[in-house]
């Protein structure tokens, strides 16, 4: 609610008077709303009753579960339904179980259900009901009414012809269950505890491009014109929809079948947004035993439908004590390229015109069988270098065009509505080649809705396939003939062709050894070729990494460390790809390219080496958490050379759409904020959520949405504070969704530490206005801490050296003026920034707040080469520095007594 607090810092008389004129308004509708709010017709009564108080009473819920016992019913109720509804999943007849088991333990008589099924009708009153739809089995329509047409009645499908019903049974072929918005937000609105969780947004931005509400997009919603004109900001319900498809049966090869909508609320705190609950599953698509849906529109119409009768609505406010006007919209869609396929009908991946973002079109390769997009100059300013190199690109000569551009939102509208007309799919596919448009989409009924303004590339999936490519050609797990011949076709580093009379030569031993082992089935065979294919003699190439190469990166892979608590281990990545990581391409970097010392062999030719360098420093800008919005030119800028130079130095093969659309990375962060908020991670973990509800190998959606109702009743009671246990709170929501509920606060080891007079004296002066006599000497040091990372609520562990074990934590701090701040992106001199390693944690006492400190050995003659920090392995002194100004713990590469600060993410100004 940033805009809201400033308004009201710069005119705080106004704000008093609205505060003394909102008081007036609750005492008055306080009086009259008991009496009048359930009859008033604009209030949407059904939603109301659903938070009727009354209903918690009804079945005589508050009783205790036995004489005097201090648990109620419902508290028993909830903790069992938390147990079942979250975490790994817990099938209804454990649950069953486990209640027949306690009804007999507890003292009789007692009034806990005997089973699932009585439980669950306790229970059900208190849900947010759902309804379901019977569907068509190809997903032609759903049997529902709306206001333009009625298929409720229809035996078969109106489209395709398929029966409703199944021959031996009364129930449909297919169903949706769909679990509506509106009672959701009510209650949210209703609920006074819920509504302060909801709208106190703590201003994490500080002037800065930190998350989707500093955007230029959001703030438009609301200016004149905007979806969302004229309304105060806590009484509007931006929403952007997550779509993905997803397998069920995680061990089974088969196809995504399942197609979970889920819709999160953008202006939420953080914390809050991402946490399944206030994120809101609305219903899953079902698929066809093992295939996925074929169209996903007669399923999003529902929503639609919905979200067309929210978008202006009125609600009761338990914050104002009044009804209040709500704006409900949907205006940003979270997918990946296959999802936008669907959800939007743009092209997918493979085609020529592939980019949903911008007018570029890719080309066909023969020798690689697949599209490659091979436009990257054109995104280059005007008077770059390299538009002038007539030679290394794929396509020749001078690069004199512009920057590609989009279809304009009336161009896009005129091909889609002539797609819809055209008589026949062969006609439609032609249209949809020339132009990556198909047919016009659920979404458009949306009067606000704008596709080119409301997506944005996937940058996990896109920045991970780009690391994932890059080094699977690096280390020659990707290279092969196809490749070789691809840079053929393009005239391209011929030195790599492979000679043609080779063609028919006889295999290498090895080949032929492993032959002699074949084993009849199939399955090997496919095997065996892509090993030939590996193991066949490749002329050298500039990109790869030879045996010898290998061997060395594999050294420095395993040399690196890692943080304690890190996901990761050190390893000899390059001998097993399958075991590199791709998001921490960068730590892997520096084992591919050597160090800054001449020493150790070049195990890639100098100019590659730079350009991964660069591509590298490219990812990292674009991973930051924040940015000032002078940076973001720069970053563009970067980006595109980034990707020309990766064109020019390596295969063809690499140039795949994914590569295309990290040029749009960047470009979408002056209006969506940085990719950080947008990250898919919150939802690939809610997916896993989903898949271990999936128990039931039957009606397995229904299932799944049944459960999910319960686990949301659960979170709504947690909340709103309606449950009141001491080991239940907001903090532990997030816990309800992650497989280990391992609590990671402060461990305390109980020892004093007397601080040194030195160290205090450091204190002295982060401390504000603080007299160095009046500190007291004493902390009471503690063996380990956490930190909660930026915006995306995870949490990072930092602990100390100790004698018994080698948990280093590496961390930096950057010195801005005489303040360390946390997230700077960039520092100007050297003498900025402090490495180092924790050799003490503690907490120490001032003026009635405790602070946690870390004591750090500071390491001596720090420099900056070609991007990778480092230092010597010597200390020079040793200071304190507050934990929230110090970096996230580091992985360190350690080679010739030098420390690498490999995932340092900041650079020096040059
Ligand atoms: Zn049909
Ligand atoms: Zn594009």
């Amino acid at each position: 609610m940033k805009n809201q607090r400033e308004s009201q810092k710069a005119n705080s008389d106004v704000s008093k008077s609205q505060s003394t004129q909102r008081r007036h308004q609750k005492l008055f509708f306080n009086k009259f709303i008991d009496s009048k709010i359930k009859e008033s017709p604009y209030l949407q009564p059904q939603f109301i009753s659903s938070l009727d108080k009354e209903l918690y009473k009804g079945e005589n819920l508050n009783q205790p579960l036995y004489r005097e016992s201090k648990t109620t019913l419902l508290d028993s109720l909830f903790r069992h339904f938390v147990n079942f509804s979250s975490n790994n999943g817990m099938s209804k007849k454990a649950l069953d179980m486990c209640l027949r088991n306690e009804k007999k333990v507890l003292p009789q008589p007692n009034c806990l259900p005997g089973s699932y099924k009585d439980a669950y009708k306790l229970l059900k009153p208190l849900l947010i009901k759902t309804t379901t739809y019977d569907a068509c089995v190809n997903d032609c329509q759903l049997f529902r009414k709306t206001n333009a047409s009625d298929y409720s009645m229809d035996v078969e499908c109106g489209k395709c012809g398929e029966a409703r019903y199944s021959d031996h049974s009364p129930s449909a072929r297919k169903t949706y269950t769909y679990m509506p918005l509106g009672p959701r937000l009510v209650r949210i609105y209703g609920d006074d505890n819920i509504c302060k969780l909801m709208f106190s947004r703590p201003d994490l931005s500080n002037g800065k491009l930190s998350d989707i509400a500093d955007g230029n997009l959001y703030k438009s919603w609301f200016q004149r014109g905007g979806v969302f004109e004229d309304t105060e900001e806590r009484c509007t319900v931006p929403l952007a929809l997550f779509c993905d498809g997803l397998n069920p049966h995680k061990s089974m090869a088969t196809q995504k079948s399942m197609w979970p909508l889920m819709l999160t609320w953008l202006n939420l705190p953080i914390p809050v947004r991402y946490i399944l609950g206030p994120m809101m599953l609305v219903g899953i698509v079902p698929g066809t035993k093992t295939e996925e849906p074929k169209n996903l529109d007669p399923y999003l119409d529902v929503l639609v439908d919905e979200l067309l009768e929210l978008s202006t609505c009125t609600m009761y406010d338990a914050y104002k004590g009044a009804p209040t006007t709500v704006k409900v919209a949907l205006l940003q869609y979270l997918c990946d390229v296959p999802a936008f396929s669907k959800v939007l009908h743009v092209s997918s991946q493979a085609a020529l015109r592939g980019c949903p973002y911008c007018k570029e079109e890719g080309q066909y390769c023969k020798s690689l069988h697949k599209v490659v997009h091979l436009h990257n100059r054109p995104f280059l300013p005007i008077e770059h270098d390299l538009r002038n190199n007539e030679n290394e690109f794929a396509l020749k000569g001078k690069e004199t065009s512009s920057k590609p551009v989009s279809f304009t939102k009336e161009e896009e509208l005129e091909i889609r509505s002539r797609y819809d007309g055209l008589p026949n799919q062969n006609q439609k596919s032609i249209l949809q080649k020339q132009t990556g448009l198909k047919g016009t989409y659920s979404f458009m009924r949306l009067p606000y809705h704008n596709r080119k303004e409301q997506m944005q590339p996937d940058g996990m999936h896109t920045i991970a396939d780009v690391i994932g490519n890059v080094l699977g050609m690096v280390t020659g797990k990707d290279d092969n003939k196809k490749v070789r011949n691809g840079e053929e076709d393009f005239n391209r580093f011929k030195e790599t062709w492979i000679k043609r009379d080779d063609e028919d030569a006889e295999p290498c031993s090895e080949v032929t050894r492993k032959r002699k082992n074949d084993n009849q089935s199939n399955a090997n065979q496919k095997k065996q070729k892509l090993q030939t294919e590996i193991s066949e003699e490749l002329p050298k190439a500039p990109w790869k990494v030879d045996k010898p190469g290998l061997k060395v990166a594999d050294t420095r892979a395993k040399n690196l460390v890692y943080p304690t608590g890190y996901d990761y281990l050190a390893d000899s990545h390059f001998s097993k790809p399958w075991t590199l990581r791709t998001m921490h391409g960068k730590h892997q970097i520096l084992a591919i390219t050597g160090d800054s010392s001449d020493l150790t062999p070049r195990l890639l030719p100098k100019r590659q080496e730079n350009t991964l360098r660069k591509l590298f420093s490219a990812i990292d800008m674009m991973t930051h958490e924040s940015y000032d919005s002078d940076e973001l030119e720069d970053i563009i800028r970067f980006t595109s050379e980034a990707m020309s130079l990766l064109e020019r130095d390596f295969p063809i093969a690499l140039q795949t759409i994914t590569t295309h659309l990290m040029h749009h990375i960047p470009e979408g962060y002056a209006d969506f904020g940085p990719l950080y908020g947008r990250w898919l991670f919150p939802f690939e973990r809610i997916n896993s959520w989903i898949t271990r509800q999936a128990l039931n190998k039957n009606k397995i959606e229904a299932t799944i949405m049944e459960t999910y109702a319960i686990y949301d009743w659960c979170v709504f009671m947690i909340m709103s504070g309606k449950i009141k246990q001491d080991d239940i709170n907001i903090g532990k929501l997030e816990k309800l969704l992650l497989d280990e509920g391992i609590d990671e606060m402060k461990t305390s080891i109980g020892k004093k530490f007397f601080i040194p007079d030195t160290v205090l004296s450091h204190m002295s002066e982060i401390y504000d206005f603080c007299l160095l006599q009046r500190m007291t000497n004493e902390g009471k040091e503690v063996s380990c801490c956490t930190k909660l990372y930026g915006n995306t609520g995870r949490e990072m562990k930092y602990s100390s050296v100790t004698k018994q074990r080698s948990s280093d934590t590496f961390v930096y701090a950057v010195k801005i003026g005489d303040d360390f701040v946390a997230n700077q992106n960039c520092v100007n001199s050297l003498s900025d920034i402090l490495f180092g390693n924790i050799s003490k944690i503690f907490e120490h006492s001032w003026h009635g707040k405790s602070y946690t400190w870390l004591l750090v050995d500071i390491y001596d003659d720090v420099k900056f080469e070609n991007g990778f920090w480092s230092t010597s392995e010597q200390f020079i002194s040793q200071r304190p520095l507050l934990l929230q100004d110090v970096s996230a713990p580091q992985v360190v590469g350690k080679e010739s007594n030098r420390l690498y600060f490999v995932s340092a993410s900041v650079s020096l100004k040059e």
